[in-house]
């Protein structure tokens, strides 16, 4: 029987790690795991607990109707975690040793038996450095900021260009420049720039890496 398939995929915010995983994943038959959204449902959940990260708490991820929603102690945290305050949390506790260690084994699990996708910022370099193919996806930090800034726009949350370019600016160096498992490329990762692409054009960038591999 062929080995499962392992992917992993890395890069700063906005760079549409998950929206061009999500759609390779589908294309391919795998999974697709967003490990941002572990971070996020943390960072919520102690938030509003008004508690500090402790290991008592469960956090597991389910696929309903094949979409991945996240638990934290058996309540699906979800729809809460894509807002700008959410992705501030997000960064603050994933900069935390405990809290990445804690969510190691969780997110090897789904690579085990599985075909897989998974994007982060340290899938390639931590959480799966034995990965059959590595990606580092990125693009120009304005454009990321406008595809950011639209996404939010479509969803009806208010904001403006300058504060989302900020807070992915802040992100993309507290994620790279922290202790612990930073946003890097994996020395054998492969870079995809998508600056100027469409999402059609990025998802066949991915797709191809990720063909011509197997
Ligand atoms: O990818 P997303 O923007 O949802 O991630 C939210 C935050 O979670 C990131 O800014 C980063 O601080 C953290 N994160 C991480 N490691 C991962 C995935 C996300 O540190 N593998």
């Amino acid at each position: 029987m062929k080995k499962n398939t392992v992917v992993a995929i890395d890069g700063p915010v906005g760079s549409g790690k998950s929206t061009i995983s999500r759609k390779a994943a589908e294309k391919l038959g795998f999974i697709y795991v967003d490990t941002g959204a572990l971070y996020r449902a943390l960072g919520v959940f102690f938030e509003e607990k008004r508690i500090d990260f402790n290991t008592n708490v469960k956090v597991d991820i389910r696929f309903i109707d094949k979409e991945q929603r996240v638990f934290v102690d058996d309540t699906d945290y979800t729809d809460k975690i894509r807002t700008p305050k959410a992705s501030m949390l997000a960064s603050a506790v994933s900069a935390k040793p405990e809290v990445r260690e804690f969510l190691l084994e969780l997110q090897r699990s789904f690579a085990k038996n599985n075909s897989v996708i998974m994007d982060g910022r340290d899938i390639g370099t931590v959480v799966l450095p034995d990965a059959d193919i590595k990606i580092f996806l990125t693009a120009d930090a304005k454009e990321r900021a406008k595809r950011r800034y639209d996404e939010l726009i479509l969803k009806g949350t208010s904001v403006e260009f300058d504060d989302v370019l900020k807070d992915l600016e802040k992100r993309d160096y507290d994620d790279s420049h922290r202790e612990h498992a930073p946003l890097k490329k994996a020395d054998d990762a492969i870079v995809a720039d998508t600056t100027g692409n469409t999402f059609n054009e990025s998802v066949a960038l991915v797709l191809k890496i990720i063909e011509d591999r197997l």
